[in-house]
């Protein structure tokens, strides 16, 4: 009778160590069961007067990834300066924007703005002075890159690693979701939207909670302004969700996702 104690004893402290185990497991992203970035690229018009207003009043803070030459930079300075002081991130999105024009469909690609065009130096130049740039304006020495569409290399040269000293991380455009222990800081993935209902956002979020993930929406337009677009309904039915779902879901910027993730991991940054 004895025995059988000791051995039902045994297993119950089995399930409860599971059990912690499991709970940990679930709570692993700052003590919930997944992180979502919300981030929005090109310096768009929309961002500051649709967005951040509906941000701001569910007390989100996402990302902006901002090419400096654009032109709602340059006329909205103070806007762009008030949103980083209230806790929005000011990405880096390179000076002038440019991208490998001879990929397909890059037909609006400039000569003069062809990263095919560029040396490494320049492209790693233009970077370094975008994050000056940035810094003139929310005063902040942290942030995250974004690949301007999704381009990591000059011809066949890869330009991530002279940037490793100059960003916390950097975002491409490979759609996938990962766990904290597996992210490449310097090629986190993310979800390009367009044209998707709030049902299918919201479809994205519970998987990335179901998998204990970091998921990255990656806008353009919201109601406007840019050909790759969500309508403003349906990006605020996915801010609802993650509102009513916030004690599971944790909304930061990408830089303080991409600090938690170096601070609360055993390989630290996989650079
Ligand atoms: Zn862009």
């Amino acid at each position: 009778m004895r025995f059988f104690k000791i051995v039902t004893l045994f297993f119950l402290m089995v399930v409860i160590v599971n059990i912690n185990a499991q709970d940990n497991q679930a709570q692993i992203w700052n003590n919930h069961k997944c992180a979502v970035a919300l981030t929005y690229d090109d310096g768009l018009n929309v961002h500051l007067d649709k967005v951040i207003p509906v941000l701001d009043s569910a007390g989100f803070k996402g990302t902006f990834y901002i090419p400096g030459n654009a032109v709602p930079f340059d006329l909205r300075l103070d806007e762009w300066r008030t949103a980083a002081a209230n806790g929005h991130e000011l990405g880096n999105h390179t000076l002038f924007h440019p991208c490998a024009g001879k990929s397909k469909g890059r037909e609006w690609v400039q000569p003069d703005y062809d990263l095919d065009n560029y040396t490494i130096t320049q492209i790693v130049d233009e970077i370094r002075m975008e994050n000056v740039l940035l810094k003139a304006v929310d005063g902040k020495s942290e942030r995250t890159f974004a690949y301007t569409c999704g381009d990591m290399s000059v011809g066949d040269s890869l330009f991530t690693g002279l940037i490793y000293n100059d960003f916390i991380a950097a975002r491409s455009v490979e759609s996938r979701m990962e766990k904290l222990e597996t992210i490449d800081l310097f090629n986190i993935g993310s979800y390009m939207i367009n044209e998707q209902s709030g049902k299918e956002l919201i479809t994205l979020v519970q998987e990335a909670e179901a998998k204990g993930a970091l998921l990255v929406f990656l806008f353009h337009g919201v109601g406007g302004e840019h050909h790759l677009n969500v309508a403003l309904e349906e990006h605020n039915k996915l801010i609802d969700y993650l509102k009513t779902n916030e004690k599971d879901i944790w909304v930061a910027p990408l830089v303080e996702i991409s600090e938690f993730i170096i601070n609360n991991r055993e390989i630290p940054n996989n650079k």
